[in-house]
């Protein structure tokens, strides 16, 4: 395991909505004493801040002026917690429950297409990786905030095993949801994700591929924590 500032990398992880990647990002971290961000939670709380100031209207479109305007009122941080999680916080509130409803999935994607929040959220992960020592998940990791990570990885599943784990995910939080509308939500962020003209969702070329549709979580982790120990071996 590397604890030596010397020797900690900053690692990227990719992929598509709901593939997983949040849960391995974070084993990895807490395993290696490393600092987890999940750069789509800032993208989330943007989201809820434009629903939460009527900047989005009821066809989905967003108030682009009046959000790019705002941009400097939004203060977006993690908050450590007694069981070691960290919830994100708007503006000093702790919105962590609400980031992950249907309405905010429903008007994210949008949202991220705009070139203005892209930069202040990649600025912002950017300065949280100068440390090094991070375990970073999103869509442009490994593309746009960090090209020069150590180790890249790029996570895939099928839209339906993707779908049925954040339906299983939203109802144990007590959702009313119907397993059509998430998997009509993930089919849609990937495309809206992957056509976006700024960075869009796309493997870096030096990335690792990795379909998890048939692995369990400790597969899944063994798996990363061996990239990870592969990487730091060299560095030694
Ligand atoms: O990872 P999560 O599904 O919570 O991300 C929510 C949304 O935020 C994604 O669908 C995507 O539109 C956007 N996102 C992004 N770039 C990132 C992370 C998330 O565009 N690095």
């Amino acid at each position: 395991m590397a604890t030596k500032t010397e020797n900690k990398i900053i690692v990227a992880i990719d992929g598509y909505s709901s593939s997983g990647k949040s849960t391995m990002a974070r084993d990895l971290a807490s395993r290696v004493g490393y600092r987890y961000i999940d750069s789509g939670a800032m993208y989330r709380a943007v989201a809820l801040y434009a629903l939460e100031h009527d900047m989005i209207s009821a066809d989905g479109s967003v108030d682009e002026t009046a959000l790019i305007g705002d941009l400097d009122k939004i203060r977006i941080d993690f908050e450590l917690q007694a069981d070691g999680t960290q919830h994100t916080t708007l503006n000093g509130v702790d919105v962590e429950r609400e980031i992950r409803q249907l309405r905010v999935s429903s008007v994210v994607s949008p949202v991220a297409t705009i070139v203005a929040v892209r930069h202040r959220l990649v600025a912002l992960q950017q300065s949280m990786g100068e440390s090094r020592g991070i375990v970073m998940d999103g869509r442009d990791i490994g593309t746009t905030v960090f090209p020069d990570a150590e180790l890249k990885i790029f996570v895939d599943a099928s839209p339906q095993t993707r779908a049925q784990r954040r339906f299983t995910e939203l109802v144990e939080k007590g959702a009313q949801v119907s397993y059509a509308d998430v998997l009509a939500n993930v089919v849609h962020r990937d495309e809206v994700d992957r056509t976006r003209a700024e960075s869009p969702l796309r493997k870096a070329n030096d990335a690792i591929a990795i379909d998890n549709s048939h692995m369990t979580r400790e597969e899944q982790s063994a798996w990363l924590l061996e990239q990870f120990n592969r990487v730091i071996s060299r560095k030694k």
